[in-house]
């Protein structure tokens, strides 16, 4: 038996047994640890070309209207923001692109980093148009909350724990990851609290702020794999952010007040005295400018990377009502076909729709709204329904949204 072990040998380089660690056996054939490995980091790098390619291929198909049409299939309205994150998100990938096959000496323009900033309501669809464009291009994305976040020493979690989460969702492909998008919420809840001269370190605002400009800006950063609090035995893995999308999105709860007493300062001049005819004041978010944010308490650092600067309407009846039933994946959609499923055709009165909306209104609920209402509505026919294989069709009266609302818990919440 041993002299025959001897002769077995690697059927891809040839090694003996004796000499591998450890010689696996196939249907006809061996294949030892160093050619395992070696053809692991082959695999790696042709996938990490063929990613590459595809977001390549994905960005000449796909040009800034083209992004934007992509964009309409799942966000209602918003038009403003489509447009002008379509632009970024192209560019961006542009510039990319431009990396890779860098021109000759000389010749080259550096384009810089398009990170991106959107200002709006909460539930509007900030998260929404970041996600739905990361999907799009098929790049890793991850939805960082910057409450959580504090300056390096203090109890939180450290900024590099952005791109922890950003490489779990790679699978923790560096090479990948590193062409990520990353979502970070609640931009604004990081501001700096200059009004209020009793807090004598600002650990969860401005130090962030500090913290989160490398990050934005691009470098090579240690991350720890598992987030959190970084220590001293955690193995780091480093991620160069030179090339991953920032996309922040903030309420900025009374901003609006900033960009008021902006607006009528402009005014006073008398050059510009007839302009102020022309603002609508029930939506001043549109005319949000870089000051604005600095008078709301953003380091001018951290704006100026920051450079796309976009807005979110707040959602009004009519668009509510078609974020129900328009988008690709929208809620009623979704009922339809889980009804659908088990062989029963839903359907509805149009006014159970305008009830719903109606509701998401009287509870300030938002578009998020739409989805606990809606779930108050059809959960004891969810229930029901899959047991009793003689129904084969349900229509939601308006009758029937009413009491099942009434009925629910979700109508306890006070009109405000
Ligand atoms: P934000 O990040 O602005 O707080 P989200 O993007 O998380 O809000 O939106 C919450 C939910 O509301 C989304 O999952 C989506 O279903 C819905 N929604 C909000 N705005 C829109 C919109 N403009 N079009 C379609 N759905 C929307």
């Amino acid at each position: 038996m041993a002299t025959k072990d001897n002769q077995i040998k690697c059927s891809f380089c040839g090694r003996d047994k004796q000499d591998t660690q450890i010689l696996i056996a196939g249907q006809s054939g061996h294949i030892c640890d160093q050619c395992i490995t070696q053809a692991s980091t082959i695999v790696k790098e042709e996938l990490n070309a063929k990613n590459n390619s595809s977001l390549s291929n994905a960005l000449n198909l796909l040009k800034p209207s083209e992004i934007k049409k992509h964009l309409d299939e799942y966000v209602i309205g918003q038009d403003d923001a489509k447009k002008v994150l379509s632009v970024a998100v192209y560019n961006h990938y542009k510039r990319i692109a431009q990396k890779n096959n860098r021109p000759q000496k000389g010749e080259e323009i550096e384009i810089e980093k398009s990170n991106i900033i959107m200002a709006g309501e909460t539930g509007t669809g900030k998260t929404l148009l970041a996600r739905t464009i990361a999907k799009m291009l098929n790049v890793p994305f991850c939805i960082a909350d910057a409450t959580v976040l504090t300056e390096a020493g203090y109890v939180g979690e450290d900024v590099e724990s952005v791109l922890s989460r950003l490489l779990q969702s790679a699978d923790y492909d560096v090479t990948s990851a590193e062409r990520g998008i990353v979502f970070i919420d609640e931009i604004d809840k990081i501001a700096r609290k200059s009004d209020n001269p009793s807090i004598t370190r600002d650990v969860s605002g401005e130090g962030v702020q500090q913290g989160l400009l490398k990050l934005l800006e691009g470098a090579t950063v240690n991350v720890p794999p598992q987030g959190g609090r970084k220590h001293p035995e955690q193995k780091m893995i480093q991620v160069d952010t030179r090339n991953i999308l920032f996309i922040c999105g903030g309420a900025f709860d009374g901003i609006d007040r900033k960009i008021a007493k902006r607006l009528q300062s402009q005014t006073l001049g008398f050059t510009a005295a007839h302009q102020n005819d022309n603002i609508d004041k029930q939506n001043l978010l549109q005319y949000i400018l870089p000051q604005d944010l600095k008078a709301f308490g953003l380091i001018p650092e951290l704006i100026g990377r920051l450079p796309v600067l976009t807005y979110l309407n707040p959602l009004d009846v009519e668009t509510l009502r078609r974020i129900l039933t328009e988008p690709k994946n929208a809620l009623i959609k979704q009922y339809t076909r889980l009804f659908e499923l088990d062989n029963v055709k839903l359907t509805f009165d149009k006014n159970v729709f305008d009830h719903i909306v109606e509701k998401a209104i009287d509870f300030r609920l938002g578009a998020r709204g739409l989805r606990s209402i809606c779930e108050a509505i059809m959960t004891d026919a969810m229930f029901e329904i899959p047991s009793d294989a003689k129904i084969k069709t349900l229509h939601i009266t308006l009758e029937y949204a009413k009491e099942k609302l009434n009925k629910s818990k979700i109508s306890k919440l006070k009109v405000a």
